[in-house]
């Protein structure tokens, strides 16, 4: 095509390469998530739905990119690690995070539907999330940067919990906060067990520990061996979480060994993934008996 004479301003146009051999993380950050789950009526502290649309918003951020060797998600975050050797993009950092905040906001939306229909929560206005990507040079590093998300959910979830408890029992908002002023992760253990009969490490883990995202191995109901995008909640905090998933780490470390899904079989995440193979399978088998429209996959 010939240039046209405004062609050069495209040399305008700065162009930052991510640092090779390190570590990218990129998180993104609901915006103004505070006003958006009060207008959609989101349960306080927690409202498992809306964790599970993260979790699935997160689990297509998965599926496009390969190159992502763990995704971690709580409250309206998520954080995606490419590997040191990622070259998606050429590691163009406008890229990769325009393209990942982009990609996790279309797909919030586009799983809306099948996770708040039940509960009639139409959505009220278009919800937006920031991105950032962070190198961090050492594995070192990068297993303190996960751990700090985690730490974080864990206050904040300790306090969501107790503030939460305080006034369904008929504190005001102020009083409740006046309440936990100064207080100490033991001080509010002690008050969701004393004054609510709540021992806080039976609260449900997901609220506890975030969502983490890994692709596994798995085995099908036919006995066959694929990868699923697989939602684990443990501590990652722990030495022993990184022996268990030691692929995470190094890639050469992935192993044949299939993983066991136990009751995370019944995660949306992996229901998901399971009944668009069913209708895969289903349109292929119509196609092979030559009703090529029915075939059509919509997923
Ligand atoms: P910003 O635009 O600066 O990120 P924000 O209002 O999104 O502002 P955050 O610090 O990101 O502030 O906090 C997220 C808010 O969303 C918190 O108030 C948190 O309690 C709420 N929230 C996130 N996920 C859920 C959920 N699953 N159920 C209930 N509330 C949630
Ligand atoms: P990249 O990911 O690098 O942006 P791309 O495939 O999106 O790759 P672009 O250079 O952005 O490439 O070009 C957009 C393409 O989409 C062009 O092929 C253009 O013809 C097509 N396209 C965009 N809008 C329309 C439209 N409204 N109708 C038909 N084709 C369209
Ligand atoms: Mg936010
Ligand atoms: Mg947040």
């Amino acid at each position: 095509m010939a240039l046209s004479r405004f062609e050069y301003v495209k040399q305008f146009e700065q162009e930052e390469k991510l640092l090779p051999n390190s570590w990218i993380v990129v998180r993104i950050d609901g915006k103004g998530f505070h006003r958006f789950c009060n207008v959609h009526s989101f349960s306080k502290p927690n409202d498992l739905d809306a964790l599970q649309l993260m979790n699935l918003a997160g689990m297509t951020v998965l599926q496009e990119f390969n190159e992502i060797a763990i995704g971690y998600g709580q409250s309206d975050e998520y954080s995606f690690v490419f590997r040191r050797e990622a070259s998606v993009y050429q590691r163009r950092r406008d890229k990769l995070v325009s393209y990942v905040a982009s990609l996790f906001t279309s797909a919030y939306m586009f799983h809306w539907t099948r996770v708040f229909d039940g509960r009639s929560i139409a959505m009220r206005y278009p919800p937006s999330f920031d991105a950032r990507a962070v190198l961090y040079p050492t594995d070192e590093n990068l297993r303190d940067y996960l751990s700090w998300r985690q730490a974080d959910v864990h206050v904040n979830n300790l306090y969501n919990t107790t503030f939460w408890n305080l006034v369904a029992s008929g504190l005001s908002n102020s009083d409740a906060e006046k309440r936990l002023q100064g207080t100490l992760a033991s001080d509010k253990n002690e008050i969701l067990f004393s004054q609510f009969g709540i021992n806080y490490n039976n609260e449900p883990i997901i609220y506890r520990k975030g969502t983490i995202l890994l692709p596994k191995s798995v085995l099908s109901s036919e006995g066959k061996k694929q990868r699923l995008i697989v939602p684990i909640f443990e501590d990652l905090i722990s030495d022993a979480f990184w022996a268990k998933h030691p692929e995470i780490l190094d890639k050469k470390a992935k192993t044949d060994e299939l993983y066991d899904l136990g009751e995370n079989e019944a995660q949306p995440v992996v229901r998901y993934q399971l009944e668009v193979q069913e209708r895969r399978k289903a349109g292929m088998s119509k196609s092979e008996t030559g009703n090529s429209l029915l075939a059509t996959d919509h997923s």
